[in-house]
Parts: C-alpha cells; structure tokens; sequence
C-alpha cells in the first residue's frame, strides 16, 4: 500500500482507448491497496493545435493571459474524460482544473512557478476512497487568473502534487520506458537506466532531454521526491532517479548520458572594441527584452578588437538580430552576423569530475567523424559543443560509441 501520484503525458492520453487504459492502470493500482492522485495532460497535439489557432488571430505578440486561459483547456477535457472512464471501471473518481484544487502560481504566464498547492481538499477526497483527477501544466495566480507552467509542465505539477501531499512516489508515465543514455528516437542502441541522480537528471534536461521538464527535476531535487520515469504501454521498472549514485553501477560510468538541443541559434557581434563593459553593452539590453542567453564566448581581444559570440532560442533569432543590428553603429560592430542551423550537444556524467581526459575524447570522437566545433562549454559534470545542425545524429551516434553507453557496464577505466 502506498500513496503515489500518477502523471501521463500526451500520447498516453492521446485516444479515447489510450485513456481508458490509464484508467486501467489506476484501477490496478487501487485494488492492490494503492492510494493514487493522477495528474494527466492534454491530449496529445491539442496544446500545439490551441497555439496554432491563437497565433491565427495574434500572430505577432501574443496575449499572454488569453493564452493562458485558451491552451489550458487542453487538460481540463482529459480529466473529465479520465474521471469518466475511472467511473465507468466502478472506480470512485473526482477531476479538479488547477484553479479548483487550487494550485497557487506567481503570475507569469506561460511560465509561472507553482508558489502553494492546497492539499486538504485532496486529502479530504482521498480518505474518501476517491481518485482524485488532477489537470496538468495549470495553476491560478493570486488574483484569480488562470497561468500556464510552460511546455512539458505537467510534470512539474505531479512533482508538486508529490511534494504537497509527501506521496511514497512520483511516477511519470509517458512513451518511452524510462530514461536513456539519450533520446532513442536518434540513437536506436540507446540504453535505459534504471537510476540517475537529479543531479544529473537535471543536466539533461536543461541541455534539452525532454523527457521530463527543468522544473519538475528541480522541485524533486529540492523536496526529496522519489520520481519514476515509466512506460504507460510496456510495464517495467523505469528509471527512478535519486539523490545520490548508490551502490549501483552508474558511479563507474564517465558519461552517463547525451543530450541535445536542437532549439538554439548563434550570435556574432564581430569587430567590437575590447575593453571593459564590451560583454555588458552588447548582452545588457538582450537580458531586459527577457530573452535568455545561453553559451556565450568571447575571444582574446586582437589589435583592440574582439568577437563575441553566444546563443539563443531559435524563436528569438531573428528578434535579437533585428535588435543588434539597429544597434550596429552604437556599439562600433564591424559586422553582426549569425546562424540559426546549429545545436547544442552535450555528455553528462558525475563520474566526470573525478576523471581527466574526457573531453579530448569527446573532441576525438567527433573530429573523426569530420564534425566542427563552434562553441565549447564545460562544467563539473558536462561539456557541450555547438555543431551544424546537420550532424547532430552522426554526432549522437559517435559520442554514444565512444563512451560506450549502449554496453550494460560502460565506461569504466
Ligand atoms: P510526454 O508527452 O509523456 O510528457 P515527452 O514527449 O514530453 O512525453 O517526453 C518523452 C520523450 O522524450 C520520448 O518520446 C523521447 O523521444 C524523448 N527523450 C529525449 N531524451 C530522452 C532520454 N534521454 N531518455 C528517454 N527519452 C528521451
Ligand atoms: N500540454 C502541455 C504541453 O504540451 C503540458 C504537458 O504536456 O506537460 O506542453
Ligand atoms: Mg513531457
């Protein structure tokens, strides 16, 4: 017997069928004494297919509190559908949207923070003997507008939930089962871990995995919560990621993952005079139009001058060119140019830090395979390199051999 929150992903929720079998699921779980509160999200392709339409109407600057309202109904339909079907099963069930529950958020919309989640009604629900229904990736902000956690967010409203109610477990459903040593969409040897540490998690998901979302990794490693990662068609163990490496065999692994990200794009601001407040002159601006910077390289300055280079979304590309090069004269650039067919690729591992050598076989590995290097970035437990978008799936493959990740041991020096 436990208490456990259940969050399936768009293609688990995807069909009539498919939703009557996570009520299968939750059915199982029930009879075998489990206490369960499901979070679920859209039907999968409905939150694109709501953008689309508001983008229709407002194609330029969206109405970020319309949009809110509008993309947020894509979960209501598929809690009610879900209680439905758990009824049907002579299961007792009862939906809530996010304002109902009520998931409180700070008032950013489309990327608001879940600040409070009231659990007595959950809780008065649960002692019941119901399965409570809850809608993902919503909240309602203090004055009583309906906000939105950002793409991939109903897995930071499970973890959430999770930490709210201290449930035994926070199992994502979703259609892989369980995390890989990469996205096996491109590398078809890609191994499923059975742990990873947050930590680690974390890297891969903010270097693009998208398997689970920053936040909801971040809120684990914060309050503790166990999270699975699981398939909701094949049954297994998943991935349960954890604070610290254990005693299983992924604190000898190097590298234990390899995440990319094919939404970045690439910013020279070429011929600017190098002398102090140059890289706050040029990024300053950017940080107050909002738009986040990423890698960012500056070189050894040359008779006075120097070139500095960084990246961002590949939707604000051509803002953030538009916006330098009006600035063009003001900050005496010889040239702005740039390139929005790259991608970030990156090795992760906490085994990193206690081991030298790692990049140079990284570079190795990728040099061979006649792959440029445009950027590099480090840090304790990763390296990224920004490529042409072109070889992101030979270099997926390269670094997955090289570091031998599709082998059960790997690694191990
Ligand atoms: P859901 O709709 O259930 O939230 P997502 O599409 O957000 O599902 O996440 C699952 C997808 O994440 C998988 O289909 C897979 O292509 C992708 N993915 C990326 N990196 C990894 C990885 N390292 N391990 C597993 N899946 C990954
Ligand atoms: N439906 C939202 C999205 O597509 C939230 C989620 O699925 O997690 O991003
Ligand atoms: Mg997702």
């Amino acid at each position: 017997m436990a208490f456990l929150v259940k969050k399936f992903g768009g293609t688990s929720v995807g069909t009539v069928e498919r939703i009557q079998h996570v009520a299968k699921m939750v059915q199982t779980a029930r009879q075998s004494g489990d206490d369960v509160v499901v979070v679920v999200s859209a039907m999968s392709g409905e939150t694109n297919r709501l953008i689309g339409l508001a983008k229709e109407i407002m194609p330029a600057v969206v109405d970020v509190r319309e949009l809110d309202v509008l993309v947020s109904t894509g979960e209501q339909v598929t809690i009610a559908l879900l209680a439905m079907a758990l009824k049907e099963l002579g299961v007792d069930a009862r939906s809530y949207t996010g304002s109902q529950v009520k998931i409180l958020t700070d008032s950013s919309h489309s990327k608001a923070r879940i600040l409070n989640i009231d659990k007595a009604p959950i809780l008065d629900d649960i002692k019941a003997g119901k399965v409570v229904v809850v809608a993902g990736f919503q909240g309602v902000d203090e004055h009583g507008n309906i906000t939105t956690l950002g793409r991939g967010g109903s897995d930071t409203s499970a973890v959430a939930m999770a930490a709210a109610l201290s449930a035994d477990e926070c199992q994502i459903y979703t259609d892989v089962d369980g995390v890989y040593t990469t996205d096996p969409r491109v590398e078809s040897r890609a191994r499923r871990l059975d742990r990873i540490t947050f930590e680690e998690m974390l890297e891969m998901a903010s270097l693009g995995s998208k398997v689970l979302q920053i936040r909801a990794v971040e809120f684990a490693g914060k309050y503790n919560v166990p999270v699975r990662v699981l398939s909701s068609f094949k049954p297994g163990e998943g991935t349960l990621i954890t604070l610290d490496e254990g005693e299983n065999h992924m604190e000898q692994a190097l590298v234990s993952g390899i995440a990319f990200n094919r939404d970045e794009a690439q910013i020279t601001v070429a011929g600017v005079a190098d002398q102090p407040g140059i890289a706050y002159s040029i990024l300053g601006p950017i940080a107050d139009l909002n738009i986040e910077v990423d890698v960012i390289l500056q070189n050894i300055g040359e008779n006075g001058l120097t070139d500095f280079t960084f990246t961002v979304h590949r939707d604000e590309y051509k803002r953030v060119m538009d916006f330098l090069k009006g600035r063009q004269a003001e900050l005496n650039a010889e040239a702005i140019h740039g390139n929005d067919r790259i991608v970030k690729l990156s090795i992760v591992g906490v085994g990193m830090r206690s081991h030298a050598g790692i990049a140079s076989r990284m570079f190795k590995a990728l040099s061979e395979n006649g792959i440029n290097l445009r950027m590099i970035t480090t840090s304790e437990i990763k390296i990224s390199v920004v490529i042409d978008e072109n070889f992101l799936e030979l270099g997926v493959r390269a670094l997955h051999e090289e570091f031998e990740l599709a082998d059960e041991v790997n690694n191990v020096s």
